[in-house]
């Protein structure tokens, strides 16, 4: 058999070998500091192998965070190999202290996640690495930015608050015609509806905390390497102290054997209310990448295979206390950040106050919506209750 098994049959079985499971279904939780060693000559050897894979010490991982890694890199074809860490957040700063060195130029899109534009504009800044934010929609067109001094391109598609949908293969072509490297910020689509390695990505950075996990109830971030540019990202990552706790990792691996599934049904579930706040008097806009409405929706027709359970709607006039009667109204949506678990979250974005280089002209304010594991009738129901909220504060002024 040479047929590659589908996405929703590798989450099931993806990472999981004998030697790490002892024969039972799942990997266990491996708790370590100290790796013992029978003998002074052990010890010895020890320190100077590849601890890829081997006990060493607890710093660089067990059976069970391997195990979660190499499930990621099994789930994104061609791929060499992917590192953990304790947030999204911690993944993207690795991989990008990992490429860029002081007097290097980053290229990031003004749509990026705000924690993003603070690591560029903070850290990466102090440390003499400058950063130039581009046109989410630029395609092709970043060939002209990239300068002498441009080390990485940023991707993320769709984009934070405001998913425009990023032409990840002509960027791809123009980073590799001049040997600049890509990173993607996949957390949206994850491997199973955007595999970035196929598209000639780089480095793939997943918030696990979102889709991976699931539940809402674990910070985890992996990033996942391009044959050549895995043992960079590791030395870097062991540098900086970087490891996922084994308990962490182990919901890691749980959430992800149902991730197809769940995926599956968030998808379905935004995307019907989607469709449905566009027939809304009250709705302007929906920012949903599968809606023709949505900028980039024929990029993503041709490059994903699906849509997941997150996206924004922007409200026909009104203002923050309309917008927030909208939010304050709704019974089954939780008012919280993050996304990603079984259920639905309501957010007010202001996606005006990040951007530097494209302003969005939006007719009103706007609401993100995580679509969970709820019956979709539900949802609509109580986003009919919402608008009512958001009608009548937004009619009386
Ligand atoms: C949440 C998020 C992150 C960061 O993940 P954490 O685990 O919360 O640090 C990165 N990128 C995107 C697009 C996200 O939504």
């Amino acid at each position: 058999m040479t047929d590659e098994p589908s996405p929703a049959t590798k989450v099931v079985a993806a990472g999981r070998r004998r030697e790490w499971t002892g024969g039972i279904v799942n990997t266990p939780v491996w708790r370590a500091s100290t790796i013992l060693y029978d003998d002074v000559a052990q010890l010895r050897a020890a320190a100077g192998r590849d601890t890829h894979h081997r006990l060493f010490y607890g710093r660089r991982g067990t059976p069970t965070q391997w195990s979660l890694a190499d499930a990621l890199t099994e789930l994104e074809p061609g791929a060499e190999g992917t590192f953990l860490y304790p947030s999204g957040v911690a993944a993207i700063a690795a991989t990008l202290l990992a490429i860029l060195s002081p007097g290097d130029e980053l290229l990031l899109p003004d749509s990026a996640y705000d924690p993003t534009r603070s690591l560029a504009t903070g850290l990466l800044k102090r440390m003499g690495i400058t950063t130039r934010f581009y046109d989410p929609m630029i395609g092709g067109g970043i060939a002209a930015l990239i300068g002498e001094r441009t080390r990485a391109i940023f991707l993320e598609s769709p984009g934070s608050l405001t998913f425009e949908v990023q032409d990840v293969p002509a960027i791809v072509a123009a980073a590799k015609a001049r040997g600049v490297a890509t990173v993607l910020d996949n957390t949206w689509a994850t491997p199973l509806l955007f595999p970035a390695m196929a598209h000639g990505i780089d480095y793939a950075v997943l918030a696990g905390t979102k889709y991976v996990v699931g539940h809402s109830d674990v910070m985890l971030g992996a990033v996942t390497a391009a044959p050549g540019r895995f043992a960079r990202l590791r030395d870097t990552s062991f540098q900086l102290g970087q490891v996922v706790s084994p308990d962490d990792a182990w919901l890691g691996s749980r959430g992800l054997r149902t991730m197809a599934l769940r995926l599956k049904q968030h998808g379905a579930a935004a995307l019907e209310i989607a469709r449905w706040l566009e027939t809304r008097d009250e709705v302007a806009q929906v920012l949903h990448p599968g809606l023709p409405s949505c900028p980039g929706h024929e990029v993503w027709r041709r490059d994903f295979r699906g849509s997941s359970g997150l996206f924004s709607f922007v409200l026909d006039g009104g203002d923050e206390a309309s917008r927030a009667a909208l939010i304050d109204a709704l019974h089954h949506f939780g008012i919280g950040y993050s996304w990603g678990g079984f259920e639905s979250l309501a957010l007010p974005v202001d996606p005006a106050r990040y951007r530097t280089v494209t302003t969005p002209d939006f007719a009103g304010p706007l609401v993100r919506l995580q679509i969970g594991l709820e019956e979709p009738a539900d949802l609509i129901a109580d986003l009919e209750r919402g608008l009512a909220a958001f009608r009548a504060a937004r009619d009386r002024g």
